[in-house]
């Protein structure tokens, strides 16, 4: 087809499992391909294809990130003991996002897609809340022991070089109890704060980063004097240029405002904070299916995904030649995500462009009345209607076609 946009550089695309692998493909045909000559380096980390190459597909498609700066990817099963009979696979691999994340490093930015129609669980959020969290340490590399009675809990500090050691006394147990060591480095805190202050301005948006710096006067003050520092030295001025603002602020505090707040910042969140709330924020705006997720590594390269799952049960459906009202709006949105990136690194205004067509159809779409089963749950929307999941597709590529032929 001619007067299609031309890319210049390949989009590392990362295949997926199940349902979202059927949509995939749907997203491709129908709406992209009619109007972008799609150039994409294909990695398919299906469970079948990483089973196929120990797993090496993974690390590939991750390495191939590093080389070309932006993937996206397709939701991949974890495997389980139920998967390893399912798929007959030789290992129990591992999480491919974990392996992903591990090659790549960076932070998650999670946030939601909102349409008219549907009102957040917090109506005053008109506006998306970005969540990043951070991705490494405190409880999830924890070391914990039980405590028996009449034991000593110490901490021991010692320098590899000279040998000294500093100690302090955790506790004195009378009774049995518990003890849990927890530890951070300065390296991914402070790449965790430089991807927050790189997407708040990417994005335009306010940047909060919380947490108890009041009672851990140590650990979490650290976390509090790095971003400050760094926040300082390196983007106060293009923060104000940029017309965006940074704040600290205590973890409760930053609750009770993200409450009253109308949305539109982000929200930078320890490990723990970040697992808990992102779930909150999630299920407050409505649905996973309309959480959009990016990974931003510090060394400057991109990955876009959904933040749901493969959707296992309606796979199964689809399997047995049923319909199914899957959203795939979240996985549409990992595309766009990927596209207008691509766009912006390489000076293709028209591809940037065509990304925001592409979301104005879904979202039109729904607010016009046709969406998938979930949304139609929970909209308010007059004469609504429940598309199956192509059905819906094939609605936003009519809306599509419109824009498409808009200067
Ligand atoms: P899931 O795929 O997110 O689905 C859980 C349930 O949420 C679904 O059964 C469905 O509810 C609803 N749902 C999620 N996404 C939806 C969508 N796009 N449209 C409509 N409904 C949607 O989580 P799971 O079933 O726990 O996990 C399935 C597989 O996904 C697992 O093997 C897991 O390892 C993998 N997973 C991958 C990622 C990733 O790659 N990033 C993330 C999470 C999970 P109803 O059944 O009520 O309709
Ligand atoms: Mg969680």
């Amino acid at each position: 087809m001619s007067g299609r946009i031309k890319m210049k550089t390949p989009l590392v695309e990362m295949d997926g499992d199940e349902m979202t692998r059927v949509i995939w493909q749907w997203v491709k045909e129908i709406l992209i391909a009619p109007y972008v000559d799609l150039k994409t380096e294909y990695y398919d980390l299906g469970l079948a294809r990483r089973e196929e190459t120990g797993d090496a597909v993974t690390a590939e498609a991750a390495e191939a990130t590093l080389k070309h700066g932006v993937a996206v990817k397709c939701a991949t099963i974890t495997p389980n003991a139920e998967r390893v009979k399912e798929y007959g696979l030789s290992e129990m691999w591992k999480s491919p996002n974990g392996t992903i994340r591990a090659i790549l490093d960076g932070t998650v930015f999670r946030a939601p897609i909102l349409v008219k129609g549907i009102v957040p669980y917090i109506p005053t959020w008109t506006k998306p809340i970005t969540i990043a969290r951070h991705a490494y340490g405190d409880i999830y590399r924890n070391v914990e022991l039980p405590a028996g009675a009449g034991s000593r809990a110490e901490l021991v500090l010692r320098d590899s070089g000279s040998g000294a050691e500093t100690r302090r006394t955790i506790h004195e147990f009378d009774g049995g109890g518990i003890v849990q060591g927890v530890h951070n480095t300065d390296e991914s805190i402070a790449s965790f704060a430089r991807a927050c202050f790189s997407y708040a301005l990417d994005t335009k948006q306010d940047l909060w980063f919380a947490a108890k710096d009041t009672i851990s006067k140590t650990y979490d003050h650290h976390f509090k004097d790095i971003f400050e520092e760094i926040f300082e030295e390196e983007y106060k001025k293009t923060f104000s240029e940029a017309g965006v603002r940074y704040s600290y602020t205590l973890i409760d505090d930053m609750v009770a405002r993200v409450v009253r707040s109308e949305g539109g910042f982000i929200w930078a969140c320890k490990n723990y904070d970040g697992d808990v709330m992102s779930d909150m924020v999630a299920t407050a705006y409505g649905s996973l299916a309309m959480m959009t997720s990016v990974l931003v590594s510090p060394k400057g390269v991109f990955e876009y995904e959904a933040a749901h799952g493969t959707v296992q049960k309606h796979y199964y459906r689809y399997r047995a030649g049923e319909k199914t009202s899957t959203n795939s709006v979240a996985t549409l949105f990992a595309w766009s995500g990927a596209l207008r990136k691509r766009g912006e690194l390489d000076g293709l205004l028209d591809l940037a462009a065509f990304a925001g067509k592409l979301e104005r159809a879904a979202v039109e779409t729904i607010e016009n009345g046709v969406m998938t089963g979930d949304l139609y749950a929970l909209s308010r929307t007059e004469n609504k209607r429940q598309a199956d999941t192509e059905d819906f597709l094939r609605e936003a590529g009519k809306r599509l076609s419109v824009y498409a032929a808009e200067k």
